[in-house]
């Protein structure tokens, strides 16, 4: 495992976990469609997918994928989530929020 310790500071409490290949699959198996495809019914981030199949607490976890993970209907790249906090140049702190690709569930 790569260590990206020293890309998170301290006092951010989330810890960067490095999925294997299988775990991408997995998850991409629950998704029927994603929000490029199909916007109106894609409502659930794919980290949310990442947490049910991990058993990870969101709150405390970034995804790193070890391969693109696609949706399975029109084969574009779906993001995780990533939010960073870090300073301007006016040495404002504020938080970058990068949000995870919305995608559709495959019904049950
Ligand atoms: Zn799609």
């Amino acid at each position: 495992m790569r260590n990206l310790e020293t890309q998170y500071p301290k006092w951010r409490h989330t810890s960067p976990v490095l999925l294997d290949a299988e775990a991408v699959r997995v998850a991409e198996e629950e998704i029927a469609a994603c929000e490029f495809c199909a916007p109106a019914e894609s409502e659930v981030p794919f980290d949310y997918i990442l947490d049910c199949v991990t058993g990870y607490d969101p709150e405390f976890t970034d995804y790193v994928l070890p391969e693109a993970a696609r949706c399975p209907s029109c084969g574009k790249n779906l993001r995780t989530g990533y939010s960073r906090w870090y300073y301007s140049e006016e040495d404002v702190r504020a938080l970058f929020v990068l949000p995870a690709t919305l995608v559709a569930l495959k019904g049950r």
